[in-house]
């Protein structure tokens, strides 16, 4: 299971690509009582099913195209100081998958601070190379000053080879939710205009794209407007032609982002 290009069989993963709104609602409402119900038993199957599901022949692979000249950053001076303090300077890329993205208690306010919370920890799939933690750290610090919080659910597993993915096998993918109306990431399907804000995802997406933009390989999400905006921003930004985004199924409730591996 799980190579790229593989055919899709729904059993595997549920019967629907679709989380229930019932079940969104109830995950809302378990979230809003108590601590985020990240390690349960019911979490873990919704997120198998649900949120880390296969990817397809559609999902074309652009890995390692690169079409784009010398980009290092798109990040203004302040920008680049303030990262600097914050998270410091970009880690060379690849190397081995063995730095974890700290988790930070979705329930508190340092989510305001960080501009992220891990959402599925239950099979610790929160490991990446150095540079793209750094990436993580970075868009989220420039994030929460615009009031967005990311929702990160699967990277890799420690040293890379994860299961259940096509994608994640070298700590240079991450899963993320879709960002509401008030900033905040949650379970949400694109069809869902009262809990999905495209503009908001669009804004997360800009902002990991600016932090790294020569390093971005693909973006996959089952909103064709939204994928039309990143493309003409991602051109416009590097001066490629390059088409960056794809409809991947299973893609209709987070966006799958990739990073180059070098
Ligand atoms: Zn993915």
């Amino acid at each position: 299971m799980g190579t790229t290009g593989s055919s899709f069989d729904p059993s595997l993963y549920g019967e629907s690509q679709i989380a229930s709104q019932d079940y969104i609602e109830g995950l809302n409402n378990a979230r809003r009582q108590t601590s985020f119900p990240r390690t349960g038993e019911g979490m873990s199957r919704w997120v198998d099913d649900q949120v880390s599901g296969p990817t397809t022949g559609m999902c074309v692979d652009t890995r390692e195209a690169n079409d784009i000249g010398d980009v290092s950053t798109q990040l203004t001076n302040e920008q680049k100081e303030f990262l600097e303090n914050e998270v410091g300077d970009p880690p060379a890329v690849g190397g081995s998958v063995t730095t974890e993205l700290p988790d930070i208690d979705p329930a508190s306010q340092d989510v305001y601070k960080y501009g992220y919370y891990r959402y599925n920890d239950g099979d610790r799939k929160v490991f990446g190379t150095e540079r793209t933690i750094w990436r993580l750290k970075a868009a989220g610090k420039l994030l929460a000053q615009k009031g967005i919080v990311m929702g990160v659910g699967d990277i890799s597993s420690r040293g890379g080879p994860t299961r259940g993915h096509a994608e994640h096998q070298q700590g240079q993918d991450v899963d993320l939710r879709l960002v509401g109306p008030d900033g905040m990431s949650k379970p949400c399907t694109v069809s869902n205009s009262s809990c999905y804000d495209r503009e908001k995802t669009f804004e997360m997406i800009k902002t990991l794209i600016d932090v790294d933009p020569t390093k971005v390989d693909k973006i996959l999400i089952n909103d064709p407007t939204l994928r039309r905006q990143i493309n003409t921003y991602y051109q416009q930004k590097t001066g490629s032609s390059r088409s960056i985004t794809a409809y991947c199924a299973g893609h209709d409730n987070h966006v799958h982002f990739s990073w180059k591996r070098r």
